[in-house]
């Protein structure tokens, strides 16, 4: 079973990348150390072998691919899955906290261990457990310092900062920011690396232009917690252990990215990546009665105040439609909007809205979750047909929070239960904005050099990279 986005998980819908490929990745075979004959063969189970003029067959060693050379193909994810997450599991979380603990202080394996925990996981495991959101990431907290994490802290900062930048980068597109030229329209979200990494191997370089510059949020806890969070803590960048709490596998990927790798400290934005249900079956491992588990705070950055679990103006996948929508409709118009209605398009994961002024539809914005919808959007795309100025793009039917690293439906629980239950747990969270959240602007000040920054830009921005096709290396079904 694949590990990936549910969109790649469930064989049994049609949002479904074809399983069990052989990896594409070109790998050089090389002879035995120290010996210049021999042929080199590869039996029909596939392992390589080198055989010596007697005819004796010496195995060869396995090939090591890491998550880096990974080009998200989903196929090897879907057969040998366990060989690429390896880096990035429970179990190298916990052997790296370990070390960690044991290490002399002033030694190289003694790490500032900093943990971000995403909205999504918080409410997977809250449903989990039958807990609110406050006392979920309280007893997590408690849980995960005693395993010697030195900071827990929560990814909606993080989120708050992705939708700000998410805004004024339409805003530079569409031409509503006089400063600069307008851009390619729509504008496609990028915070979903499943989407990410299929436009950037599927669809070329004619895709990309289209999609937001502006890092996911992980990402830009990344930066944050490497860069500003290890510089008040008075800690270098590579001494920082940053382990995000993530809905998806795929989330893995994006962090071993090489644009999201510092050269100069040589170490990672994100070091490892662990899902709601690694956490759930860490507590299993670990036999934790989480229920009776005592309340810690989460920590918070300088100048934040976070009495409750903060959550954001829209959607269980960050709610980007809806804050660009009215951030766009302010900045540009004036216009302050309240309620956004909804026409559903295709099917329930396909919803656009429309915001017209004075009888005159200014705003087309669209949200498509899926590959199915996704691909609908790309063609409208490339057939210069598309009629929105921004889309949502999600992999996963549903969105975040039915990724494919939630915790699983209980005995007597479906899948489509769930997902409403963490909706229903998702819409309890307080709400915010993030332009008035004092923390955030404090934020741009003391750690970006103000906003619109060169630095700003840097920690907060990526791109994007067209992976050479590979005729018939991919299988997709739509
Ligand atoms: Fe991960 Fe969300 Fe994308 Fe699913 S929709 S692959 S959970 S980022």
């Amino acid at each position: 079973m694949a590990q990936f986005s549910s969109a790649l998980r469930l064989t049994d819908l049609d949002d479904f990348i074809a399983p069990s490929q052989d990896c594409i990745k070109p790998v050089k075979v090389e002879r035995l150390p120290g010996s210049k004959a021999g042929k080199l063969a590869i039996e029909n189970d596939g392992d390589y072998y080198q055989i010596d003029e007697q005819g004796t067959k010496t195995p060869l060693p396995k090939a090591k691919i890491t998550l880096n050379d990974c080009l998200a193909c989903s196929g090897c994810v879907t057969s040998a899955e366990t060989v690429l997450i390896r880096q990035q599991s429970g179990e190298e979380m916990c052997r790296v906290l370990d070390e960690s603990l044991a290490a002399p202080p002033e030694s190289c394996g003694h790490r500032f261990p900093v943990v971000s925990l995403s909205p999504q996981s918080r409410v997977s495991l809250a449903a989990r457990y039958g807990l609110t959101l406050k006392e979920t990431e309280e007893k997590l907290t408690t849980v995960l310092k005693g395993f010697g994490v030195a900071r827990v802290y929560d990814t909606t900062v993080a989120n708050h900062v992705a939708l700000i930048e998410s805004g004024k980068e339409f805003l530079r597109r569409y031409g509503g920011d006089v400063t600069s030229s307008p851009g390619p329209l729509p504008m496609l979200t990028s915070s979903c690396p499943g989407w990410v990494c299929y436009a950037e191997k599927t669809q070329g370089s004619y895709v990309l232009p289209f999609i937001s510059t502006t890092k996911s949020p992980q990402q830009i806890m990344g930066s944050l917690v490497k860069d500003y969070i290890a510089d008040i803590n008075g800690v270098r960048p590579n001494s920082v252990y940053h382990i995000a709490v993530m809905p998806c596998y795929d989330k893995k990927l994006e962090a071993s990215r090489d644009d999201f790798y510092n050269d100069v400290f040589r170490t990672k934005d994100v070091d490892c990546v662990v899902t709601s249900v690694e956490i759930e079956r860490l507590l299993e491992d670990k036999r934790i009665d989480f229920l009776s588990v005592d309340a810690t705070p989460l920590d918070t950055l300088p100048g934040h105040i976070r009495e409750n679990p903060q959550d954001h103006c829209g959607g269980g996948s960050g709610g980007y439609l809806e804050f660009v929508l009215r951030y766009a409709a302010r900045e540009v118009y004036g216009h302050t909007l309240d309620k956004i209605t909804y026409k559903t398009v295709r099917n329930v994961d396909f919803k656009e809205t429309t915001l017209e002024l004075e009888g005159k539809p200014v705003f087309k914005f669209a949200a498509a979750y899926g590959f199915r919808n996704i691909q609908n959007v790309v063609q409208k795309i490339k057939r210069n047909k598309c009629s929105y100025q921004f889309v949502e793009l999600m992999a996963c039917p549903s969105g975040c929070l039915n990724g494919g690293g939630q915790i699983r439906p209980q005995e007597g629980q479906n899948a489509k239960d769930l997902v409403m239950r963490l909706n229903d747990v998702y819409a309890m969270a307080d709400m915010v904005d993030p332009l008035t959240c004092g923390g955030v602007s404090r934020l741009y000040a003391d750690w970006l050099n103000g906003e619109d920054s060169e630095k700003a830009q840097k920690c907060l921005h990526t791109q994007y990279h067209a992976v050479e096709k590979i005729e018939n290396a991919f299988n997709i079904k739509w």
